[in-house]
């Protein structure tokens, strides 16, 4: 599956359901936090080591919400997630990172 295939699943999902009054840049960019905040909840409170098969699932269905959002952001944006990545990447590498 390719972006362009995510991006025109995505497109049809909002369309069939007329959700593009709501798909705003402000509330796309709350709902990737919402989304992340969902992840993060999946942790709290735990130790790490007792995260189950169960806790792995929803650990993927989260991930999938927040890249969903991601998704929607960059195409009202105009832009290529895989080639933001790519963009970024290379401003990291000239990074010095202190630990
Ligand atoms: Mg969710």
């Amino acid at each position: 599956m390719t972006y362009e295939d995510i991006r025109n699943e995505l497109r049809e999902f909002v369309a069939e359901r007329n959700w593009e009054q709501y798909h705003n840049l402000k509330d796309l960019a709350l709902s990737v936090s919402i989304e992340a905040s969902e992840l993060v909840e999946i942790f709290q409170w735990r130790n790490p080591e007792d995260i189950n098969d169960e806790d792995r699932q929803n650990i993927k269905l989260e991930l999938a919400d927040v890249l969903i959002y991601i998704f929607f952001m960059c195409d009202k944006l105009g832009i290529e997630p895989y080639e933001i990545i790519k963009e970024k990447m290379e401003i990291n590498k000239k990074r010095v990172f202190k630990f």
